[in-house]
């Protein structure tokens, strides 16, 4: 048969990885202009989005040494960030997307909160964290045993799938499903990459002006393909819980042990009528890892009933979900500051980004837009390039759906 002539397709900005971080920058990248397109390998929001508790930080978890850091400064602006885009006034249009909860909190069930309370005390001045009192303790404190303290946070818990969902139909048209079976990519004399797709006896070839990699833990295999030893990623790992019961109440917040990191941190997840799952992470994840299943959902039943013996949890169903954080690499594998992105060294035009929290996607868009910027990366009228022989990619399942159904 004689060989097709390759066909030749332009775009401004092309993504590779529909996480979170992707689906942002490509609502993003469209509202503002750019002809930007995005590739997604399995379903939007595999890996570590729909696997995150959805919890929107304004920094206040990092401040748990009563200092201030580079991460709580960057991240303080994330909450009405977030708020404003789900009510349609900000640079993304979250309309639609859900909120699990509009606050969270802190609670400790020993004197160790107390250590905190001048700082704590201090934000509590500016409205963003409030001390409960008794009467408004949430239902689950609502107890005799319960002796300890509980802070209030005004910072929102997303429901994560339905911002994923959200972010994805507002552009469904410019997102395709890559087969990397089926693709290569391609460097030129200038050191410019391009991808070329063979499909059904034809070979296309998508030149983009820049491609922007957000494939979460994905990028790292991406740049060692293309033979780029930097940036470098780091890997944090966890091993979360999961329980599936019929305790009445949702619960959203960290248990403030005698560590920086939270002792234990809940998510509450409704699944029908009668049942939730809580998703159970914080230091009781960080040191769980590399434990066989039975032995980390032992130590957290321990854990649940050490915190809250009153709350029955008999009958529940158990699962451990281990998962690993992607990260741009630091010098002593500690979480980074904000949201990172920066330019290949050996590619023209591939940057490769990572936002380290969900939180900061506002802030990884603004990072990357930045660097588009400064290469002075021009806009074209050009339609949306014709890729209709790929397929769509479909919305990932959370971790509770895949351990327990739907
Ligand atoms: C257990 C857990 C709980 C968390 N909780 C919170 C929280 O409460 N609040 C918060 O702010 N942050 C939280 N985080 C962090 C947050 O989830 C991540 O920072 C964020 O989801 C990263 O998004 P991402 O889009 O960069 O990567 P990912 O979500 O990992 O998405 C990467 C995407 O790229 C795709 N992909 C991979 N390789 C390729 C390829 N070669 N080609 C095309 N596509 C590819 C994947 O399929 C995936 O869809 C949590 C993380 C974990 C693990």
């Amino acid at each position: 048969m004689a060989a097709t002539e390759q066909q030749q397709m332009t775009c401004d900005i092309a993504i590779i990885g529909g996480g979170v971080a992707g689906l942002w920058l490509l609502n993003r990248l469209v509202r503002k202009g750019y002809n930007a397109i995005l590739f997604e390998k399995n379903a939007l929001g595999s890996d570590q989005t729909v696997a995150s508790q959805g919890m929107i930080h304004g920094g206040m978890k990092y401040t748990l040494n009563g200092a201030l850091t580079g991460a709580s400064e960057a991240i303080a602006e994330m909450p009405t960030h977030w708020q404003q885009c789900m009510a349609g006034h900000g640079d993304v249009d979250l309309k639609g997307a859900a909120k699990l909860s509009d606050h969270f909190y802190m609670w400790s069930n020993t004197s160790v909160l107390s250590k905190m309370t001048t700082f704590l005390a201090s934000k509590a001045a500016r409205g963003r964290i409030n001390k409960v009192p008794k009467d408004d303790l949430p239902p689950i404190f609502q107890n005799n045993q319960f002796k300890g303290s509980v802070y209030k946070l005004l910072d929102i818990v997303l429901d994560v799938p339905s911002v994923v969902k959200v972010l994805a139909n507002n552009y469904l048209g410019r997102i395709f499903k890559i087969n990397w079976e089926k693709t290569q990519w391609r460097k030129d004399a200038n050191n410019k990459a391009s991808l070329v797709f063979f499909y059904n006896n034809q070979e296309y070839s998508l030149n983009a002006n820049q491609f922007v990699l957000t494939a979460g833990e994905g990028n790292e295999s991406i740049l060692n393909e293309i033979g780029e030893d930097s940036p470098r990623m780091q890997r944090r790992p966890l091993h979360m819980l999961m329980v599936k019961h019929t305790y009445p109440h949702s619960f959203y917040g960290h248990c403030l042990g005698a560590e920086k990191t939270p002792r234990l941190t809940i998510s509450s997840h409704p699944c029908d009528e009668k049942t939730q799952v809580w998703y159970l992470g914080g230091s009781l994840a960080e040191k769980g890892v590399g434990l066989p299943p039975e032995v980390i959902i032992q130590n957290a039943e321990e854990e649940i009933f050490k915190l809250m013996p009153w709350v029955d949890l008999s009958n529940a169903e158990w699962a451990a979900l281990p998962i690993e954080r992607a990260e741009p690499r630091q010098n002593n594998f500690t979480r980074p500051d904000k949201a990172f992105a920066s330019s290949t060294k050996k590619h023209s035009n591939i940057t490769v980004a990572w936002p380290t929290k969900l939180t900061l996607c506002p802030n990884l868009a603004d990072e990357v837009i930045a660097l588009l910027d400064a290469k002075q990366l021009q806009k074209s009228e050009a339609p949306v390039p014709n890729l209709s022989f790929l397929d769509s990619p479909d919305i990932a399942k959370t971790p509770w759906q895949t351990a327990f159904g739907d």
